[in-house]
Protein backbone atom coordinates (compact mmCIF):
# COMPACT_ATOMS: atom_id res chain seq x y z
CA UNK A 1 0.00 0.00 0.00
CA UNK A 2 1.57 3.44 -1.09
CA UNK A 3 0.03 6.82 0.24
CA UNK A 4 -0.56 9.61 -1.72
CA UNK A 5 -1.67 13.13 -1.07
CA UNK A 6 0.60 16.87 -0.95
CA UNK A 7 1.17 19.02 1.04
CA UNK A 8 -1.97 21.35 1.92
CA UNK A 9 -2.66 24.44 3.33
CA UNK A 10 -3.29 24.70 7.27
CA UNK A 11 -4.65 28.23 6.59
CA UNK A 12 -7.28 28.71 8.88
CA UNK A 13 -6.63 25.74 11.08
CA UNK A 14 -4.84 22.97 11.07
CA UNK A 15 -8.02 21.01 11.35
CA UNK A 16 -9.26 22.81 7.94
CA UNK A 17 -5.91 20.60 6.43
CA UNK A 18 -7.44 17.19 6.33
CA UNK A 19 -10.98 18.39 4.17
CA UNK A 20 -8.22 20.13 1.55
CA UNK A 21 -6.56 16.54 1.87
CA UNK A 22 -9.80 14.33 1.26
CA UNK A 23 -11.06 16.78 -1.76
CA UNK A 24 -7.75 16.09 -3.92
CA UNK A 25 -8.32 12.40 -3.44
CA UNK A 26 -5.65 12.01 -1.03
CA UNK A 27 -5.05 9.01 1.61
CA UNK A 28 -2.38 11.12 3.03
CA UNK A 29 -1.34 14.77 3.29
CA UNK A 30 1.61 16.87 4.75
CA UNK A 31 0.95 20.53 6.60
CA UNK A 32 2.75 22.76 8.91
CA UNK A 33 1.36 22.68 12.39
CA UNK A 34 2.46 26.78 12.28
CA UNK A 35 3.24 29.19 10.08
CA UNK A 36 6.34 28.35 8.61
CA UNK A 37 8.26 31.54 8.17
CA UNK A 38 7.77 32.49 11.88
CA UNK A 39 9.44 31.42 14.98
CA UNK A 40 6.87 31.80 17.23
CA UNK A 41 3.03 30.81 17.40
CA UNK A 42 0.01 30.18 19.97
CA UNK A 43 0.07 27.07 21.66
CA UNK A 44 -3.06 25.41 19.69
CA UNK A 45 -5.96 25.59 21.30
CA UNK A 46 -7.96 22.30 23.30
CA UNK A 47 -10.83 22.94 20.43
CA UNK A 48 -8.29 22.93 17.41
CA UNK A 49 -6.35 19.94 18.39
CA UNK A 50 -10.15 17.92 18.78
CA UNK A 51 -11.18 19.09 15.51
CA UNK A 52 -8.17 17.48 14.18
CA UNK A 53 -8.16 14.43 15.53
CA UNK A 54 -11.87 13.61 14.93
CA UNK A 55 -11.14 15.15 11.28
CA UNK A 56 -8.46 12.43 11.31
CA UNK A 57 -10.32 9.58 12.29
CA UNK A 58 -13.33 10.44 10.43
CA UNK A 59 -11.55 10.12 7.01
CA UNK A 60 -9.20 7.38 8.25
CA UNK A 61 -5.75 9.65 8.09
CA UNK A 62 -3.33 7.36 10.75
CA UNK A 63 -0.84 8.86 12.14
CA UNK A 64 2.12 6.87 9.36
CA UNK A 65 0.11 8.58 6.67
CA UNK A 66 0.47 12.25 8.06
CA UNK A 67 3.92 14.28 7.29
CA UNK A 68 4.14 17.59 9.34
CA UNK A 69 7.08 19.76 8.24
CA UNK A 70 8.91 22.35 10.90
CA UNK A 71 9.40 25.83 10.26
CA UNK A 72 12.30 27.06 7.34
CA UNK A 73 13.62 29.51 10.10
CA UNK A 74 15.36 26.24 12.23
CA UNK A 75 18.96 25.59 11.85
CA UNK A 76 19.30 22.45 13.91
CA UNK A 77 23.42 22.89 12.92
CA UNK A 78 23.82 26.43 13.67
CA UNK A 79 27.51 27.69 13.83
CA UNK A 80 26.39 30.32 16.73
CA UNK A 81 25.05 28.91 20.51
CA UNK A 82 22.04 32.04 20.01
CA UNK A 83 21.16 30.76 16.83
CA UNK A 84 21.37 27.28 17.89
CA UNK A 85 19.28 27.60 21.06
CA UNK A 86 16.42 29.45 19.36
CA UNK A 87 16.70 26.68 16.91
CA UNK A 88 16.35 24.15 19.46
CA UNK A 89 13.96 25.49 21.05
CA UNK A 90 11.50 25.99 18.43
CA UNK A 91 12.27 22.29 17.13
CA UNK A 92 10.76 21.39 20.69
CA UNK A 93 7.57 22.95 20.14
CA UNK A 94 7.33 21.63 16.50
CA UNK A 95 7.48 18.02 18.20
CA UNK A 96 5.27 18.96 20.98
CA UNK A 97 2.82 20.58 18.44
CA UNK A 98 3.11 17.24 17.29
CA UNK A 99 2.14 15.06 20.13
CA UNK A 100 -0.74 16.77 20.57
CA UNK A 101 -2.19 16.40 17.28
CA UNK A 102 -1.67 12.52 18.03
CA UNK A 103 1.08 12.64 14.96
CA UNK A 104 4.01 10.20 14.89
CA UNK A 105 6.24 11.98 11.94
CA UNK A 106 8.18 15.20 12.08
CA UNK A 107 9.89 16.15 8.56
CA UNK A 108 12.51 19.10 8.91
CA UNK A 109 15.18 19.87 6.99
CA UNK A 110 18.84 19.04 8.68
CA UNK A 111 20.55 22.60 9.34
CA UNK A 112 23.40 24.62 7.11
CA UNK A 113 26.87 25.29 8.43
CA UNK A 114 27.12 29.04 7.34
CA UNK A 115 30.57 29.08 6.11
CA UNK A 116 31.03 28.60 9.71
CA UNK A 117 32.00 25.47 11.05
CA UNK A 118 33.01 22.00 9.17
CA UNK A 119 30.68 19.79 7.69
CA UNK A 120 31.36 17.12 10.56
CA UNK A 121 30.87 19.49 13.13
CA UNK A 122 27.58 20.77 11.79
CA UNK A 123 26.38 16.87 11.27
CA UNK A 124 27.13 16.46 15.22
CA UNK A 125 25.78 19.60 16.24
CA UNK A 126 22.12 18.72 13.90
CA UNK A 127 22.63 14.92 15.54
CA UNK A 128 22.71 16.44 18.97
CA UNK A 129 19.33 18.98 18.42
CA UNK A 130 17.75 15.74 17.24
CA UNK A 131 18.81 13.75 20.61
CA UNK A 132 18.07 16.77 22.54
CA UNK A 133 14.05 17.21 20.83
CA UNK A 134 14.04 13.05 21.31
CA UNK A 135 14.87 13.34 24.93
CA UNK A 136 12.18 15.97 25.80
CA UNK A 137 9.36 14.24 23.75
CA UNK A 138 7.43 10.89 22.95
CA UNK A 139 6.20 8.66 20.47
CA UNK A 140 7.29 11.56 17.35
CA UNK A 141 9.84 10.21 15.16
CA UNK A 142 12.60 12.79 13.14
CA UNK A 143 12.35 12.37 9.64
CA UNK A 144 15.67 14.12 8.10
CA UNK A 145 14.98 15.12 4.57
CA UNK A 146 17.45 15.08 2.06
CA UNK A 147 18.66 18.61 0.74
CA UNK A 148 19.21 19.89 -2.89
CA UNK A 149 22.53 21.40 -1.16
CA UNK A 150 21.67 24.46 -1.73
CA UNK A 151 24.00 26.97 -0.23
CA UNK A 152 25.56 25.48 2.98
CA UNK A 153 22.44 23.19 3.51
CA UNK A 154 23.77 20.02 4.36
CA UNK A 155 22.15 16.56 4.24
CA UNK A 156 22.09 16.55 -0.09
CA UNK A 157 24.24 13.27 0.41
CA UNK A 158 22.96 10.29 1.50
CA UNK A 159 25.92 9.40 3.52
CA UNK A 160 25.23 12.93 5.65
CA UNK A 161 21.93 11.50 6.28
CA UNK A 162 23.63 8.08 7.66
CA UNK A 163 26.10 10.12 9.32
CA UNK A 164 23.25 12.37 11.24
CA UNK A 165 21.20 8.75 12.21
CA UNK A 166 24.92 7.04 13.49
CA UNK A 167 25.14 9.53 16.03
CA UNK A 168 21.08 10.11 17.00
CA UNK A 169 21.19 7.79 19.93
CA UNK A 170 17.29 6.34 19.67
CA UNK A 171 17.39 4.92 16.23
CA UNK A 172 14.02 3.51 16.73
CA UNK A 173 13.12 6.97 16.45
CA UNK A 174 14.54 8.43 13.43
CA UNK A 175 14.30 8.41 9.82
CA UNK A 176 14.42 9.88 6.37
CA UNK A 177 12.07 11.65 4.22
CA UNK A 178 13.49 11.23 0.40
CA UNK A 179 12.77 13.99 -1.71
CA UNK A 180 13.12 13.18 -5.49
CA UNK A 181 13.56 16.73 -6.63
CA UNK A 182 16.21 17.78 -3.91
CA UNK A 183 18.10 14.34 -4.74
CA UNK A 184 18.18 15.07 -8.82
CA UNK A 185 19.13 18.49 -7.91
CA UNK A 186 21.72 17.20 -5.46
CA UNK A 187 23.03 14.96 -8.19
CA UNK A 188 21.19 11.69 -8.32
CA UNK A 189 20.62 10.70 -11.53
CA UNK A 190 16.54 10.17 -11.77
CA UNK A 191 15.83 10.35 -15.67
CA UNK A 192 14.82 6.60 -16.26
CA UNK A 193 13.97 3.74 -14.84
CA UNK A 194 17.08 2.33 -14.60
CA UNK A 195 19.12 5.61 -12.92
CA UNK A 196 15.83 5.91 -10.41
CA UNK A 197 16.45 2.15 -9.79
CA UNK A 198 20.03 2.86 -9.18
CA UNK A 199 19.41 5.42 -6.85
CA UNK A 200 17.34 3.66 -4.90
CA UNK A 201 19.69 0.84 -4.73
CA UNK A 202 22.49 3.77 -3.37
CA UNK A 203 19.96 5.10 -0.61
CA UNK A 204 19.39 1.00 0.33
CA UNK A 205 23.47 0.65 0.78
CA UNK A 206 24.34 4.06 2.28
CA UNK A 207 21.05 4.46 4.46
CA UNK A 208 18.79 1.73 4.54
CA UNK A 209 14.61 1.58 3.78
CA UNK A 210 14.08 0.85 7.32
CA UNK A 211 14.59 3.95 8.03
CA UNK A 212 12.33 5.76 4.94
CA UNK A 213 9.23 7.36 6.31
CA UNK A 214 7.96 9.10 3.83
CA UNK A 215 8.61 11.08 0.13
CA UNK A 216 8.53 14.19 -1.49
CA UNK A 217 6.92 12.87 -4.88
CA UNK A 218 8.51 16.06 -7.23
CA UNK A 219 9.88 16.99 -10.67
CA UNK A 220 12.48 19.78 -11.25
CA UNK A 221 12.74 22.81 -12.83
CA UNK A 222 16.36 23.10 -11.74
CA UNK A 223 18.93 21.13 -13.92
CA UNK A 224 20.62 17.88 -13.06
CA UNK A 225 23.66 18.44 -9.62
CA UNK A 226 22.30 22.19 -9.91
CA UNK A 227 22.67 22.20 -6.50
CA UNK A 228 19.57 24.46 -6.82
CA UNK A 229 16.39 23.64 -5.27
CA UNK A 230 12.99 24.54 -7.76
CA UNK A 231 10.22 21.98 -8.01
CA UNK A 232 7.94 21.59 -11.05
CA UNK A 233 5.20 19.38 -11.96
CA UNK A 234 5.15 15.85 -12.76
CA UNK A 235 6.41 15.53 -16.48
CA UNK A 236 6.79 19.04 -16.47
CA UNK A 237 10.44 19.36 -15.19
CA UNK A 238 14.17 17.74 -16.05
CA UNK A 239 13.55 14.28 -14.32
CA UNK A 240 10.46 13.36 -16.07
CA UNK A 241 7.36 10.68 -15.78
CA UNK A 242 9.72 7.54 -15.71
CA UNK A 243 11.23 8.27 -12.12
CA UNK A 244 7.49 8.53 -10.91
CA UNK A 245 6.10 5.29 -12.09
CA UNK A 246 9.32 3.33 -11.15
CA UNK A 247 8.92 4.63 -7.07
CA UNK A 248 5.76 3.71 -7.68
CA UNK A 249 6.36 0.03 -8.49
CA UNK A 250 9.17 -0.68 -6.08
CA UNK A 251 8.19 -2.87 -3.74
CA UNK A 252 10.84 -1.47 -1.33
CA UNK A 253 8.83 1.69 -1.37
CA UNK A 254 5.75 0.89 0.70
CA UNK A 255 3.04 2.30 3.56
CA UNK A 256 4.61 5.69 4.33
CA UNK A 257 2.98 8.91 2.96
CA UNK A 258 4.42 10.05 -0.85
CA UNK A 259 3.47 13.98 -0.80
CA UNK A 260 3.51 16.00 -3.61
CA UNK A 261 4.85 19.07 -3.23
CA UNK A 262 4.57 20.36 -6.92
CA UNK A 263 4.00 23.94 -7.82
CA UNK A 264 0.43 23.58 -9.02
CA UNK A 265 -2.22 22.55 -6.74
CA UNK A 266 -5.03 22.86 -9.19
CA UNK A 267 -3.90 19.88 -10.82
CA UNK A 268 -3.10 17.68 -7.39
CA UNK A 269 -6.17 15.29 -8.05
CA UNK A 270 -5.12 14.40 -11.33
CA UNK A 271 -1.33 14.16 -10.17
CA UNK A 272 -2.52 11.83 -7.41
CA UNK A 273 -4.48 9.94 -9.37
CA UNK A 274 -2.03 9.32 -12.24
CA UNK A 275 0.33 8.14 -9.80
CA UNK A 276 -1.91 5.28 -8.16
CA UNK A 277 -2.72 4.13 -12.42
CA UNK A 278 1.65 3.26 -11.85
CA UNK A 279 1.22 1.09 -9.23
CA UNK A 280 -1.22 -0.84 -10.72
ZN1 LIG B 1 11.16 20.11 3.01
ZN1 LIG C 1 10.54 18.31 0.13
Amino acid sequence: MKYLGAHVSAAGGVERAVARAVEIGADAFALFTKNQRQWRAKPLEEATIAAFRRACREHGFAPKQILPHDSYLINLGHPDPEGLRKSREAFVDEFRRCEQLGLSLLNFHPGSHLKKISEAECLSRIAESINEALSHTRGVTAVIENTAGQGTNLGWRFEHLAEIIAQVEDKSRVGVCLDTCHAFAAGYDLRSAATCTATLDEFEAVVGFQYLRGMHLNDAKSAFASRVDRHHSLGQGHIGLEAFTTIMRDPRIDEIPLILETIEPAIWPEEIAWLRAQAA
